[in-house]
């Protein structure tokens, strides 16, 4: 069953829920780092919820950009558009100089 019609887009849409979780759990542990120490686990912790972000971060650009390409996914379930190409009104962020 693939409820969003493409076995590619669902399959990159379970590692993104993955990453999620497990940049979920980091973040829960290093919460619990800072609550209870010591600190040499908040850097142990610190490291594993950036690597978590990481992950999360790419699953969800292999995801976008298999969703661009094969035009499978026009809703694009995980995340509003980060950058639509023409939005007069958006937020005041040019960080992509376009040549
Ligand atoms: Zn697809």
């Amino acid at each position: 069953m693939a409820a969003l019609g493409c076995r590619i887009a669902e399959r990159l849409l379970w590692e993104y829920i993955a990453a999620l979780g497990e940049s979920e759990n980091a973040h829960k542990a290093f919460v619990e780092s800072v609550r209870t120490g010591p600190p040499a686990a908040i850097l142990v912790m610190e490291k594993r919820l950036k690597a978590g972000a990481a992950a999360l971060e790419e699953a969800r650009q292999a995801f976008q950009e298999h969703s661009r390409d094969h035009g499978c996914c026009p809703e694009q379930p995980i995340v509003p558009l980060p950058s639509p190409p023409s939005s007069p009104a958006g937020p005041k962020r040019r960080k992509r100089p376009r040549r």
